[in-house]
């Protein structure tokens, strides 16, 4: 139980009522200086021990709804809370349940992978034999052990992610923070990366998870919310979303929402025209121009 939020075997979580949510989020609004509102009323919800997946376009708002809830940025209007604490009022409860591993690797180049583990362990306020303890917990579960005493900035970008990950891992937070966790990584760390991250959430730790990869949304998240121009503009299960587009995969439903159906696999333009061996091109051209005699004869001519 390496990624158990609670380390104790026995006795009651600490996160309170089984009703408290890891996340819950009403109406947050974030307009910067500059005039973007980049947040126009979000309202989002993570049981305990759940996994929801933020799906949506570059500039939809993602980050800076995590930076929202991690207190990197201040929302203008609206409450975060995280296990019932005000993740906006400097509540260190709500702080410390949190872990975040962001898109960036933000690691100190000059710190080895050990001391990384163990700094992030005492800003946290982890007494040193635990940090000592969790910390070979951690490289032993990535398999980092033999990389210890290697300064990050010299770790393959593979390592520097799973340093990323142990790191958030390291003060056991009860809700983890995954920001696009496997943007441009190969198909082998992709693959670990899920596998971690499906045990670390079936030992009990909630996950919200931001990717542009639908596949890795359908795969690893129980809820899946869909986010634009600063808005949730859909939440459900994969399947539910399919529905209420009216379409059969998340990725159909994706497309809906963000006004590409034409590219649909299933029903769109490239869908048909690499079924029939056409140029997707010719088959646009040919499908508005027969769209256009249709409506000419429409009119009565
Ligand atoms: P995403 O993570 O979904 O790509 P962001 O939260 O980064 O979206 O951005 C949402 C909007 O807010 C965008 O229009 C972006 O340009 C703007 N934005 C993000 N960060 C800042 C900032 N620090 N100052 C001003 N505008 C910002």
């Amino acid at each position: 139980m390496v990624f158990a939020p609670d380390p104790a075997e026995d006795g009651p979580p600490p996160t309170g009522p089984a009703d408290v949510p890891a996340l819950q989020a009403t109406d947050v609004a974030k307009r910067y200086p500059t005039g973007v509102e980049a947040l126009r009323g979000v309202s989002l919800r993570i049981e305990a021990g759940g996994f929801l997946g933020l799906l949506g376009p570059n500039g939809a708002g993602k980050s800076t709804l995590i930076s929202c809830i991690t207190g990197l940025a201040r929302p203008t209007a609206g409450s975060i809370e995280v296990f019932g604490h005000d993740a906006l009022g400097h509540d260190p409860e709500a702080r410390i349940a949190v872990g975040l591993a962001p898109q960036d690797i933000n690691l100190d180049w000059f710190l080895t992978v050990e001391e990384t583990l163990d700094f992030h362990g005492g800003y946290f306020g982890m007494p040193k034999r635990e940090r000592r303890a969790r910390t070979e917990e951690l490289l032993e579960a990535f398999s980092l052990t033999d990389k210890r005493d290697q300064r990050t900035r010299t770790l393959s970008g593979g390592m520097k992610r799973r340093v990323v990950l142990a790191r958030a891992l390291m003060h056991r937070p009860r809700l983890l923070i995954l920001d696009e966790p496997t943007a441009g990584v190969d198909v082998e760390l992709r693959l670990e990366l899920w596998h971690a991250v499906q045990q670390i959430n079936a030992e009990g730790t909630a996950i919200l998870l931001t990717t542009h990869y639908l596949e890795e949304a359908e795969q690893l998240c129980d809820r899946i919310a869909f986010i634009d121009g600063g808005r949730i503009v859909g939440e459900g299960t994969s399947a539910e979303l399919a529905a209420a587009h009216g379409v059969e995969t998340l990725e159909d439903a994706y497309l809906s929402l963000v006004g590409r159906h034409e590219l649909s696999r299933q029903g769109g333009i490239l869908g048909a025209a690499t079924a029939a061996g056409l140029d997707p091109e010719e088959l646009r051209r040919a499908r508005a121009a027969g769209a256009r005699d249709e409506a000419a004869d429409g009119t009565g001519r």
